[in-house]
């Protein structure tokens, strides 16, 4: 493999600019934001007595009283609660980044001139989608012209449609073999890929199916050599499959490796080689990840022929339209303020992480003796109890879902008004995807995060990963002072 040429949409892709402040998006505006809602371009507006450019959108936060934007490298203010809520954060862009913006906003396409096919444009229309999000726009007509890709993408960017658009599009009215593959590192991921490919291929004849661990063989096998047009699978229920040859890999033409850095973080390296060496050479790769470590690209080199790097937002940087903070809480008082938190009207549909799946079961516990439903789901559930609790959480008849880091992912969920991280996550990584949860496309959430004393270091680095401070908001009764 040659190495990776980066390129996209158009020559000055705001990608090289590194952004320093969050919460405008990277390239265009998605489709929902305050952006997209203004009549189109967005200027920036200039502070008194500087000629440092700054946007304010609806999701920011701005100081009050003739406040300034704080600079990167200032220490986090504490606001009180009613502060947080009413006061919009302001947001600073380089003077490179802003330019940058106004480039990505004149670039706005619409799905009309990707060149899909009109079946699949009526899905995309039917899905309520106006506008491609910035990792569509530049990676479907790459994917439509035969390219390899790797799309450095979170969940929440609308990449899982990037890649499945382009590759029902191929598969159209071609003869009935399995010739696409979609590797994901989760059941849940699994499960979604496959109903995002069922809502746009509706209509088209294209047959999906989901292979995953953890349920019964029989139905995956008849499935399997029936003949379906695209797999969807984690690699090791994939492995006995093909040991068993109820899939034969020969006709593959397409593989997309979803969530790449997952599944090698999920240590299924070995299982990725042993399925990739039995797929024929010539085909077309995607590679999809949040994250680009050594191993990732040790991956694309390996498996991509060169490939077509398009990268939406920095690195690492947290899903765009998030508002954060940080709730100093002792660790007694976390359920309290959980509680009280989860009380609102405005939380109607929340992701609480906790660190253990002991921990997530107590603190559903906790929340059923303060009569607030909650579900809890772990590795210690059932399929059938995660799926459920999934649709539940879905179709809003469960409000609070209490999850593990399993969960973490593979979450495609429309609507999360709110992400609780119950526990600081051990990984800075960690803290993004599980933001990724809220923030989607065209929503905004709150990610709020309990910290308690023995956490502070933790969500320190956390803020130096994401080069970003995370406003803290005290809660009085439920403060360190009231400890
Ligand atoms: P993904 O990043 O693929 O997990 O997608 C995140 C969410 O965005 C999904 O719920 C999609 O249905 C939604 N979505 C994908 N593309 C668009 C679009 N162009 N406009 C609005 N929503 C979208």
């Amino acid at each position: 493999m040659s190495t990776p040429c980066t390129r996209g949409g158009r020559p000055d892709s705001p990608r090289r600019f590194p952004f320093r402040l969050r919460a405008v998006s990277a390239t265009a505006p998605e489709p929902g934001t305050a952006a997209d809602s203004s009549t189109g371009r967005r200027k920036p507006n200039r502070r008194p007595g500087s000629n440092t450019p700054f946007f304010v959108n609806s999701r920011t936060r701005r100081p009050r009283s003739g406040g300034r934007a704080r600079p990167a490298g200032e220490g986090p203010t504490t606001v009180s609660e009613a502060e947080h809520n009413s006061v919009p954060d302001a947001i600073e862009l380089t003077p490179e980044s802003i330019a940058a913006q106004i480039a990505a906003d004149e670039a706005r396409i619409t799905f009309a001139q990707l060149d899909l096919d009109p079946r699949l444009l009526a899905s995309v229309i039917a899905a309520g989608y106006e506008y491609p999000t910035p990792i569509q726009r530049d990676a479907i007509p790459l994917a439509l012209r035969g390219s390899d890709i790797i799309g450095l993408a979170q969940t929440g960017t609308g990449k899982t449609a990037a890649f499945t658009l382009p590759l029902i599009s191929r598969l159209l009215d071609g003869p009935k073999r399995t010739r696409a593959l979609v590797l994901t590192p989760t059941r849940e991921l699994a499960l979604q890929v496959e109903e995002s490919v069922r809502k746009y291929a509706r209509g088209t004849g294209i047959e999906v199916a989901p292979i995953f661990g953890g349920v019964p063989y029989e139905p995956q096998e008849t499935a399997l050599r029936r003949g379906v047009d695209i797999v969807v699978a984690t690699p090791g229920r994939l492995l006995d499959h093909l040991e068993k040859q109820n899939m034969v890999p020969d006709d593959l033409e397409v593989l997309v490796l979803d969530e790449a850095d997952r599944m090698l973080d999920m240590g299924f390296a070995p299982q990725i080689n042993r399925v990739v060496e039995q797929i024929p050479k010539y085909r077309q790769t995607l590679l999809f990840s949040a994250t680009m470590p050594p191993e990732v690209e040790a991956l694309a080199r390996k498996y991509l022929r060169r490939p077509i790097v398009v990268q939406v937002g920095r690195r690492s940087s947290a899903a765009v339209t998030v508002a954060h903070a940080v709730y100093p809480v002792p660790a007694e008082k976390k359920v309290d303020l959980l509680v009280h938190l989860l009380r609102r009207p405005e939380m109607d549909s929340v992701l609480v992480f906790t660190r253990t799946k002991h921990g997530a079961d107590k603190v559903v516990r906790n929340l059923e003796k303060n009569s607030i439903a909650a579900t809890a789901m772990h590795a210690d559930k059932t399929q059938p109890q995660r799926i459920k609790a999934l649709e539940g959480f879905r179709d809003g008849s469960i409000r609070v879902l209490v999850a593990t880091d399993i969960a973490q992912r593979g979450l495609d969920i429309n609507g999360i008004s709110h992400v609780i991280n119950y526990d600081v996550p051990q990984q800075a990584e960690d803290y993004v995807h599980r933001i990724g949860r809220t923030g989607r496309a065209a929503a905004s959430g709150d990610a709020v995060t309990f910290m308690a004393p023995d956490e502070i270091a933790m969500v320190r680095t956390i803020e130096r990963v994401i080069g970003q401070q995370i406003p803290r908001v005290s809660v009085p009764g439920y403060d360190f002072g009231t400890g």
